[in-house]
């Protein structure tokens, strides 16, 4: 089980509020104004409460990425015991927009324009109570609009079942609402009063555009439209916050549980789940510094992206501990935030851990502070978690630029050796990739979150270190040349 002493809790838990509040903008129109909308503002702007995803039990980051400029996506989203219905849902979702992607971008397809890229992330916005709530957040370049979309899903551990961002409102105040809604966007710039009038005119297209709904933490229920949803594409995306007093009375019981969890969560989550994994972590510790001589003896620096995953991370680093082998972790910071056990783990066992960016945008398509934003953001978890910060970065895709660099003082580190582990997900070829490409001083590029890939690693140094290798991480490589 997860052994976080409460110290380090409260570190994570004000590095997560902090880095909230940072990016979450005005809350000026919550609860207490009427309705808002503002084109243009970020869907992120929602005040929701920070959750620490790390006290949900059980819970598995899915994730999909490849590390290959050419190709460059990047998707994740949250399974939760009990939830699977939900989870399903979202697997959906991601899978389609995934497959688009690849076949359109990576597969030599018509659409392998520069400036493509496809990112889901996801961010928990309650999971408390009985009531779990997840937002994907999609940056899809290559759609036609271009830019951000969004959805919430929504689980209800009472009903056991999913249910749509519209389940909040209940079925016969539904006109109602939206006929409030209306109203506060009427008039809006760049609102089109036709295209408002077909988006709501059926239930399956009501249910389709207000797909992203999610409670303020005053109680008031914050709508967010898409572009191009009820207006001119440019004009951006919508928000209409409704005050608590004014939702309330058209509240689902599920929405006013849902509301309830958002203002005052419960302490813990019980979706009903009859079993919940308790993956161990291992407790490997390292004795001491490492004193490898790179000059004299042959040294390699295995580094493994995206991680940490359950039970992935663990399995390796168990295999690792076998060989006293250190290694590089690139570890992505929203999954850091859900297993920082896995991460002291790594750091415990003598590893070095390193910053891979929050959700693995390509960071050079990103305004400076973006780029500061998705970096610091993993730092402070992985300070949280370890109580080190990091000091080498790897961008994702291997793609930076002057700007990036000029954005931060972690070093940037690239790789030498490709393994193209995600690309093809076989244990025997990644090994014999990785035997037949090493070299004295190479830095080797694989990923955690593929069991394949994992998999591939007892033989890996089983064979290397037959060959008079020495497995370090990039930090001590590069001081010991
Ligand atoms: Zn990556």
């Amino acid at each position: 089980m997860r052994t976080r002493t409460l110290a380090t809790s409260l570190v994570l838990l004000s590095a997560l509020s902090l880095t909230a509040a940072c990016s979450s903008g005005s809350d000026a129109s919550s609860g207490t104004s009427s309705a808002d909308a503002r084109p243009g503002a970020a869907p992120t702007a929602s005040p929701v409460r920070s959750v620490d995803p790390s006290k949900i039990k059980g819970l598995e980051i899915v994730s999909d990425s490849s590390e290959q400029s050419s190709c460059p996506f990047a998707a994740s989203y949250p399974d939760v015991p009990g939830a699977e219905a939900m989870t399903a849902a979202m697997k959906k979702d991601v899978e389609e927009r995934l497959a688009g992607f690849r076949s359109g971008v990576c597969n030599g397809g018509s659409g392998g324009a520069e400036g493509r890229e496809l990112n889901v992330s996801h961010q928990f916005l309650v999971a408390s109570g009985d009531v779990l709530g997840v937002r994907l957040s999609t940056q899809d370049h290559s759609g036609a609009g271009s830019g951000l979309s969004t959805s919430t899903y929504w689980y209800d551990g009472k009903a056991g079942a999913s249910r749509k961002a519209l389940g909040l409102v209940a079925d016969g105040s539904q006109d109602d609402f939206i006929a409030a809604l209306k109203d506060q966007l009427k008039g809006r710039e760049g609102i089109d009063a036709a295209a408002l009038d077909t988006t709501f005119s059926d239930p399956a297209s009501r249910t389709a555009a207000l797909d992203d709904m999610a409670f303020t933490t005053s109680g008031g229920l914050r709508v967010t439209l898409d572009r191009g949803e009820v207006g001119a594409p440019a004009a951006g995306t919508y928000m209409v916050t409704f005050p608590k007093k004014m939702i309330t009375p058209w509240l689902s019981g599920f929405g006013q549980r849902v509301q309830r969890q958002t203002m005052t969560p419960d302490r813990s989550l019980d979706l009903g789940a009859e079993h919940i994994p308790t993956p161990a972590v291992p407790t490997h510790t390292a004795s001491g510094d490492d004193d490898t001589d790179c000059k004299k003896v042959t040294c390699i620096a295995l580094t493994f992206d995206d991680g940490p995953a359950a039970p992935e991370t663990a399995t390796l680093l168990t295999s690792l501990a076998q060989y006293k082998a250190r290694v590089t972790f690139f570890t992505v910071g929203q999954n850091v935030a859900a297993h920082p056990e896995l991460v002291r783990a790594e750091a415990r066992a003598g590893h070095e851990v390193g910053n891979h960016s929050w959700n693995h945008p390509d960071l050079t398509k990103l305004t400076p502070e973006q780029v500061a934003s998705q970096l610091n953001r993993t730092s402070a978890a992985i300070k949280a978690a370890t109580g080190k910060a990091p000091t080498l970065f790897r961008p994702p895709y291997g793609a930076v630029n002057a700007q990036v660099k000029a954005t931060t003082t972690l070093s940037p580190v690239l790789w030498d050796v490709d393994t193209e582990d995600w690309k093809y997900r076989d244990a025997d070829k990644v090994a014999r990739t990785v035997i037949d490409k090493a070299q004295r001083n190479s830095v080797v590029l694989m990923h955690d979150i593929h069991p394949t890939s994992v998999a591939a690693v007892p033989e890996i140094l089983r064979t290397l270190t037959a060959r008079g290798y020495h497995f370090v991480t990039v930090s001590h490589l590069r001081a010991t040349l």
